[in-house]
């Protein structure tokens, strides 16, 4: 079988390197918040260019603690997509904020730029550009749009760690940046694992604090925190994958281009990346009116195919009906029923990759 994803052959690229550093904080004296956090935060924030990183318990968590650091309340909305994973819509919620929706665009298939003044209110603080899939947001008209209406700009790059923006890494634009390190994601932890980053030494303490129960100094909160501590395994196991980071990239370019030059199929559809920016594919997401048939086809060929995401989250039973959302949701809810994501991760190898191209082209209807 093919997998869709696969964070145990990219234990196995770098296992002796991995259970090295898990042995170092096994038998070292801190396993929480010590030298491996330190030093990946270091280097976190000089890969990304921000001058800090701050590493926190999940990608969820990310998003949530940067909203509170930027004191956004009960009452005050963030605007972001739908055609996202549910956690960007759950942290704004559990920040205490309400979360308004856009559509994304029918190309690239992030925010639409359009709809940002369609559904600004007076209570409108924040925007939440999401990276899909590893391809960056159109961040000049987002940026500006916050610029003019005085809005922050949080970047959820949770899909996209390493990809740039015209020459600028994803992650060091917006006021504060959140990125996931689950296992599947381009820099992901062995467990879970999630880092923010940003350009303010303010925020940067804001959010230091945040973490940990609001502790500016040991059993003295200063605001009201919470735990979300990152641990020293997964601050090691992730500082040996940040070194490959990189490479694992550009691999995983390499993949997308023999997909999109070789997958021959009227039925199919390959994705269309924006110029100026560097992709980073953590899906190669294809479509296909008739999608589920595809994926059965797939999946008898040994092909495991996912699908990101089966149901927009304004119609989900969790949200439905009570989220606020732009007028036309067409272009999500397309996606929805169209999408799917091919095997995609640096170890496939040419034999895989030939035969998820040779299954696909063989398909028709
Ligand atoms: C994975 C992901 C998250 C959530 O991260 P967790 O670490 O699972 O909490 C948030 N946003 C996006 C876009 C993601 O893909």
């Amino acid at each position: 079988m093919i997998t869709c994803a696969n964070p145990a052959a990219q234990f196995q690229s770098y296992h002796e390197e991995i259970e090295a550093a898990v042995l170092r904080v096994l038998r070292g004296s801190r396993y929480i918040l010590g030298e491996e956090v330190e030093e990946l935060e270091r280097e976190f924030a000089e890969y990304i260019g921000t001058c800090s990183a701050v590493g926190v318990a999940n990608g969820t968590d990310a998003l949530e603690i940067a909203i509170r650091a930027l004191d956004i309340e009960p009452g005050d909305e963030v605007i972001t997509v739908s055609h996202t994973a549910v956690a960007t819509v759950a942290a704004i919620e559990a920040a205490g904020a309400t979360p308004v929706l856009v559509d994304v665009d029918p190309v690239y298939y992030t925010i639409n730029p359009v709809q940002l003044s369609e559904v600004i209110t007076k209570k409108t603080k924040a925007v939440i550009a999401v990276h899909i899939y590893g391809q960056s947001v159109d961040l000049k008209l987002v940026s500006e749009f916050c610029n003019e209406h005085n809005l922050y700009l949080i970047e959820d790059v949770s899909q996209a760690h390493g990809g740039k923006w015209t020459g600028k890494r994803l992650g060091s634009v917006g006021d504060i940046a959140c990125f996931s390190c689950y296992p599947t994601k381009n820099l992901g932890a062995i467990g879970d694992a999630g880092i923010i980053t940003t350009k303010d030494p303010k925020l940067s303490d804001k959010i230091r604090m945040l973490r940990e129960y609001g502790w500016k100094q040991r059993y003295i909160s200063e605001v009201k925190g919470r735990n979300s501590r990152l641990d020293e395994v997964q601050a090691a196991i992730l500082r040996v994958k940040l070194r490959y980071l990189d490479i694992d990239n550009a691999k995983r370019r390499k993949i997308a281009e023999f997909y999109s030059d070789n997958i021959i199929n009227k039925y199919v559809k390959i994705p269309v990346i924006r110029n100026d920016i560097e992709p980073v594919f953590h899906l190669y997401v294809i479509r296909c009116k008739c999608r589920d048939e595809l994926i059965e086809d797939l999946g008898a060929k040994g092909i495991q195919a996912g699908i990101h995401y089966p149901v927009p989250i304004h119609l989900q039973r969790a949200y439905k009906g009570r989220i606020r959302t732009a007028l036309d949701m067409s272009v999500t809810e397309t996606l929805a029923s169209e999408v799917i994501s091919l095997p995609m991760y640096p170890e496939l190898s040419n034999t895989d990759i030939n035969q998820v191209v040779g299954a696909i082209n063989e398909y028709s209807q």
